[in-house]
Formats: C-alpha cells, structure tokens, sequence
C-alpha cells in the first residue's frame, strides 16, 4: 500500500470516528481528498484504494490533471475549493462537479452566464468569511443572508450549504458554530468545514463534509518566500 493510501485509511477512520464520538451516522460526513499540488502519480494511489471525492484549488491545475484522471475512474466527484476569480467560472463549471468558494456577485454572475452558454452548473456552495481575514475568501458573515438571496432571487442558483476556513491561529470551534448558525437561519443543510488539524471539531458541530489534504498527501512544498 502506498504511503498516502495508508494515510487515507487513517483519516478516514478517524473521520467516521468523530462521528460516532458525537452520535452522528458516519455515512453523513464525506470526505473530501484535497489534493491541490499533488502530481496525478501521487492522487492513483488514493483513487486505486477507492477515494472518490477530491477537492483542488487551481483551476489551470485541475484541468491538467483531472480530465485523464477521469477517463480512468468515471466516478469521481470533483469539488474546487480554492478562491474562484469570474473569468475562470465558466472553465469551473465545465469541470467541477461541487464549487465551495461562491462568496460574491460578480462570481454568482459569471456563475450564472456559464451555466446559461454550458447547459449545465455544479452544486454551489457559499464561502463564509468567518474571521473577517482581509487575504481571505468569503462574503462576511452580517452580508451572508443578502447574498444568499441575490444568488437565488438574481441569479438562480440554488446555494445548497455553507464553508469556511478559519484564522490557522484561531481556535476553529467559534467559526464552526457561526457557520452552523447561518446555515440554519438560511435553510442550508451542507456544511463544508473542517481539514487535517481541525476536522473533528468540524464533526462536533455539524460538518458534511470535510477537506482533507495533508494527513492524506503528506506536506506540501512551501511556496519560496
Ligand atoms: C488546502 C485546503 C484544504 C486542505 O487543508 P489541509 O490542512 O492540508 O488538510 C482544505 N480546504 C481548503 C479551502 C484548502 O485550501
């Protein structure tokens, strides 16, 4: 077994105990393999020892690898998780099966127009920024309501839940508990929360579906600085 392989066997049973450590049902937590910088070498493995769900950052990145990827395990669910710029929305589209980072208007609207000209959209969730981080992706937490109906009312997409990533140097549970709250004040049943160091406080507070690169792939190589 390769060393990722082995890796996701771990997570993925600590994933399914979390759950059960706060009485929820495993099966309502998927996970979601974030393999942002790994070489299509590194993700077979992980495919071959049955991950299905994979989540990427880069656009340009994603449609290098994946598209071959795909032809050799159909099955594959694809989630882009990393910011989203509008020109890139309609290649999202045509590629990813769930986008995590909808977070402001001009992306609802590119949004909007590639699945008018693509005939088709992915599932689309919400990016909070719980911390208010100014480097960070997400609407603001007091602009999230308004944004969710402009998406709906405006545009037409159906938002189905909620992600956020918290400050790395904050205690993540607040941020978890104010997404749960304004998912439920919405009506959104998916919350997207939770990676390696924090996913079982994700878990407690509700998460649906956690993202989980390192304690799969290993560490990533650090930009220079
Ligand atoms: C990189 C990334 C992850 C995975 O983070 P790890 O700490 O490596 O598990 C999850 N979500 C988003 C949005 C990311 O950018």
């Amino acid at each position: 077994m390769s060393m990722a392989a082995e890796r996701l066997d771990a997570v993925h049973g600590a994933v399914r105990q979390a759950a059960r450590d706060v009485d929820r049902e495993p099966d309502d937590v998927a996970l979601i393999a974030v393999s942002k910088t790994v070489a299509a070498d590194g993700i077979r493995p992980v495919l071959d020892a049955g991950q299905r769900l994979f989540g990427e950052n880069y656009v340009q990145e994603s449609q290098a690898k994946w598209p071959a990827l795909r032809e050799a395990y159909p099955d594959v669910e694809l989630h882009f998780v990393g910011p989203l710029q509008s020109n890139k929305a309609a290649d999202a589209v045509a590629l990813f099966d769930v986008v995590h980072s909808v977070d402001r208007s001009s992306v609802a609207a590119a949004l909007a127009r590639a699945r008018d000209k693509l005939g088709r959209v992915p599932r689309l969730i919400c990016q909070v920024n719980t911390g208010r981080e100014a480097q960070k992706g997400g609407v603001l937490p007091e602009a999230a309501d308004a944004f969710l109906a402009e998406c709906r009312q405006r545009y037409e997409l159906a938002i189905e839940g909620l992600m956020c990533v918290p400050p790395f140097d904050q205690a993540p549970s607040p941020h978890f508990a104010l997404l749960g709250t304004i998912a439920r004040r919405n009506g959104l049943a998916t919350l997207s929360m939770g990676m390696s160091a924090d996913f079982a406080a994700a878990i407690q507070l509700g998460a649906t579906h956690v993202r989980i690169g390192t304690a799969i792939f290993g560490e990533r190589a650090k930009p220079a600085a």
